[in-house]
C-alpha cells in the first residue's frame, strides 16, 4: 500500500512554504545570510519540534522565517519543496505563502514573491508539475495590515491564485477580515480561511458566510455541529485536512483518533495536505500512510483523497479531467493488493 500511495497521482492544497523550512536548510540560510540561531546542531533543532498547541508552534516557525532574507533563499526553499512534490508524485500544487511574516521584518513583497514565482516557473519547466501561489493573511495582525499586503500583491496578480488567512485561530475569528476578502473576491482571487482547527464551528460559519471561501482549511471540528456538516456534505465544500499537524499539535491525541475517516463517510470533500512538513515529520505521503496506518483507510478511500484534491482545487474543469483521468488509470493499472 505504501507504494501505492508513493505512485498515485495527487495535489496538495495546504502547504505553507515556510513550514517546509528544514532544519539543514535552515542552518545553511543562517549561516549565509550571517543570522545567529538559538541552536547548536540540526539535533537540537528537532528537539526544539514538541509542541503543545498552535502557538507553540508558531513562535518557533516565526524565528525560523528570519532566515528568509534574499530573494534567492526565498527560491531555495520553493526550489526544495517543488522536488519533493515531483518525487511524491504530487502533479499539482496551491502553495501558501505569509507575506507579512517577512515584511513586518523589512524584506520587501517583491523579493519574497519573485524568489518564490521563479522557482514555480523552473519546476515546471523541469519536471513538468503545476503549481501556484495562495497569499496568506495572519489573522494575529490587523485587518488594516492585511489590506496593505493585498495592495503590495497587486502588481503581482497574475502569479497569485487566492487569499488565505492562517496563524493563530483562537480570538481572530474569520469576521475581523471581511473587508479585506470582499476587496479580493472583487480583485477575482480565490478564497481560502483557516478555520475550526482550534477554533469553534462558529468559525467555520463565519468564513463561509462573511469571506465566502471556497475551501476551509482543517475544519476538523465541524463534526460538532451536525447542521454544519450537513452544509458541508450537500455543498460539497472541500476541507483541506492536515492529519500529522492535527496530531503534532494535539487537535487530536492520537492519529486513531483523527475524525477524516468519519467525515468522509459523511460525505465531505476531504482532501489530505502536510500543512508544515518540517516541522510536523512528514510530506503528503507521510500523512497519507499515517492516516492509512491509523485509520485501515482502504484503496477506495486513498483514491477517493486523491480525486477530492483535484476536485477541490482551483484549477480549470479540464484541466480537473484530465489529472483525474491519470489517477483513475493509475488506480486500475496498479492496485494495492
Ligand atoms: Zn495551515
Amino acid at each position: 500500500m505504501e507504494r501505492f500511495i508513493q505512485g498515485l497521482p495527487k495535489a496538495e492544497l495546504h502547504l505553507h512554504i515556510e513550514g517546509s523550512l528544514e532544519p539543514e536548510m535552515l542552518f545553511s540560510l543562517a549561516e549565509r545570510n550571517g543570522v545567529q540561531l538559538p541552536y547548536a546542531s540540526v539535533e537540537e533543532v528537532r528537539q526544539a519540534y514538541q509542541f503543545s498547541n498552535l502557538q507553540s508552534f508558531l513562535d518557533i516557525y516565526y524565528q525560523g522565517a528570519q532566515v528568509l532574507l534574499q530573494e534567492q533563499d526565498f527560491y531555495d526553499l520553493m526550489m526544495a519543496y517543488l522536488r519533493r512534490c515531483h518525487d511524491e508524485r504530487v502533479i499539482h500544487a496551491e502553495i501558501f505563502f505569509d507575506p507579512q511574516t517577512h515584511t513586518e521584518r523589512g524584506v520587501e513583497f517583491a523579493t519574497v514573491i519573485n524568489g518564490l514565482q521563479r522557482a514555480i516557473v523552473d519546476a515546471e519547466a523541469e519536471w513538468g508539475m503545476s503549481a501556484k501561489l495562495i497569499m496568506c493573511f495572519l489573522r494575529h495582525l490587523s485587518a488594516e495590515s492585511a489590506m496593505a499586503t493585498l495592495e503590495q500583491a497587486l502588481p503581482f496578480k497574475d502569479w497569485i491564485l487566492g487569499v488565505g488567512l492562517d496563524s493563530s485561530e483562537l480570538g481572530h475569528p474569520p469576521s475581523k477580515f471581511i473587508e479585506v476578502f470582499a476587496r479580493a473576491k472583487a480583485e477575482g482571487w480565490h478564497r481560502v480561511a483557516h478555520a475550526g482547527e482550534e477554533g469553534p464551528p462558529a468559525y467555520i460559519y463565519e468564513a463561509l458566510d462573511l469571506l465566502q471561501v471556497e475551501r476551509i482549511d482543517h475544519g476538523v471540528r465541524a463534526m460538532e455541529d451536525p447542521l454544519l456538516m450537513q452544509r458541508l456534505a450537500q455543498t460539497r465544500m472541500p476541507l483541506t485536512v492536515c492529519p500529522l499537524s492535527n496530531v503534532k499539535l494535539k487537535v487530536f491525541e492520537r492519529m486513531e483518533d483523527h475524525n477524516l475517516r468519519d467525515l468522509l463517510k459523511q460525505g465531505v470533500a476531504v482532501t489530505l495536505n502536510a500543512d508544515d512538513p518540517a516541522y510536523f515529520g512528514g510530506y503528503l505521503n507521510q500523512n497519507f500512510i499515517a492516516a492509512w496506518q491509523a485509520l485501515n483507510l482502504t484503496e477506495e478511500e486513498l483514491v477517493e483523497l486523491a480525486r477530492n484534491s483535484f476536485l477541490a482545487s482551483f484549477i480549470s474543469d479540464e484541466r480537473k479531467r484530465s489529472f483525474i483521468a491519470r489517477l483513475e488509470t493509475y488506480a486500475q493499472a496498479a492496485p494495492a493488493q
